[in-house]
């Protein structure tokens, strides 16, 4: 563990004499981060694990995705002061169209329909996490272990106690698992999931174009699978000449995914081009592209012995309706119900 980034009003640790916290966080992604500054936000101690660098966790090439952040999600953001950091990235979504393939027929979906702010934001996965970083530092009593390896975790009726590799401990009143789809303490705590794969993987990249997307989502049904296209702010150096930008969800039958991955940027360009249509004028990669394999997972509790699943580890779905780390966020407002 990097001693370096703990908070220098906090002693170092020992297996001897174990630091206490209220609350373990395991899993320092954008759940588990959320979830830490809610809980420092509401007075409560809480310490949070991730076996990965927190400088690599914040980069485009671990995570290159956008993430569309509904109303209510930045609502809770906003309420435990997180907004100000993330919002600054963000582009409001004013409007959703859902189309059918070809069909000129649409849904529309305007935010004046449901009040006086836009339907959500989309926000860069990177800018939201090095937001969710940047604010450590000014939390007393949050304390950020990255990188760090759990050995062990001890649940029982006096407290739960996490060991790590380098013999130091932690003492909490309960743990919240938020390491993700494969959980490691979900499936130690003998946690059953409900999952299965969706024989389809989502393309993800961001796009330069010509013309504004004028604040619209869009979510076309293929044959293949959703492909979206999201609103964000124009880039700050235009990319070929283009400006404007839009981040895409690209999902396929993983039966085609190798042939469309293997493509050089200029056929891959000309492929997206084609699900695009012609709308947003000329277009042009504005990032390496990723695959992500798409899968769901559904803990069949969320519960156990001074232990909750919180976001991934208690649900991960596909992103067509862009509303996975919504979830997450929901949990932590049922959490923050129950305390
Ligand atoms: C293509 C795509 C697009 C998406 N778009 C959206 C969107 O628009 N809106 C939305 O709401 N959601 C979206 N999602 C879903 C969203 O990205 C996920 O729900 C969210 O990232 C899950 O965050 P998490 O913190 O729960 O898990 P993760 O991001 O998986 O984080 C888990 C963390 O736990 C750590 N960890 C794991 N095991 C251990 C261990 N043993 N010890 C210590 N640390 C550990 C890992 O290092 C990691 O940092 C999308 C998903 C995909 C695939």
């Amino acid at each position: 563990m990097d001693m370096g980034r703990v908070p220098r009003n906090l002693s170092p640790m020992s297996k001897a004499n174990p630091r206490t916290v209220e609350v373990v966080v395991v899993g320092a992604g954008m759940a588990g981060m959320t979830l830490a500054h809610a809980l420092a936000s509401a007075g409560i101690e809480v310490a949070v694990i991730d076996r990965a660098d927190p400088d690599t966790l914040q980069t485009a090439s671990h995570d290159g995705r956008t993430t569309a952040i509904a109303a209510g999600s930045a609502s809770v953001l906003r309420g435990i002061g997180l907004w100000d950091g993330i919002g600054v990235h963000a582009c409001p979504i004013e409007t959703i169209r859902v189309s059918d393939n070809d069909s000129l027929m649409f849904l529309h979906f305007d935010h004046r329909e449901a009040g006086d702010v836009p339907l959500g934001h989309i926000i860069e996965n990177r800018l939201i996490r090095q937001a969710l970083f940047a604010r450590v530092a000014s939390r007393d009593n949050l304390l950020l272990m990255a990188p760090a390896v759990i050995n062990d975790i001890e649940r029982s009726d006096h407290g739960v106690v996490v060991q790590l590799d380098n013999r130091e401990s932690l003492r909490a009143r309960v743990v919240f698992a938020c390491d993700g789809r494969n959980s490691g303490i979900r499936r130690a705590a003998g946690i059953p999931v409900t999952e299965w794969r969706y024989d389809q993987s989502s393309f993800v990249c961001a796009i330069a174009h010509e013309h504004s997307h004028q604040n619209i989502a869009h979510e076309r049904f293929l044959p293949g699978g959703p492909f979206a296209l999201l609103p964000m702010i124009d880039l700050p150096e235009p990319v070929k000449g283009l400006l404007h930008q839009s981040s895409v969800v690209w999902s396929e039958s993983n039966d085609l995914v190798p042939s469309i991955r293997d493509m050089d940027d200029a056929g891959f360009t000309e492929a997206l081009g084609r699900c695009v249509g012609g709308f947003l004028g000329d277009i042009a990669l504005a990032s390496p592209r990723w695959v992500h394999p798409l899968g769901l997972s559904h803990a069949m509790r969320y519960t156990d012995q001074r232990l909750a699943l919180v976001g991934d580890a208690a649900h991960a779905i596909h992103p067509i309706a862009g509303q996975g780390l919504n979830m997450g966020i929901r949990d932590m407002a049922a959490l923050a119900e129950c305390h």
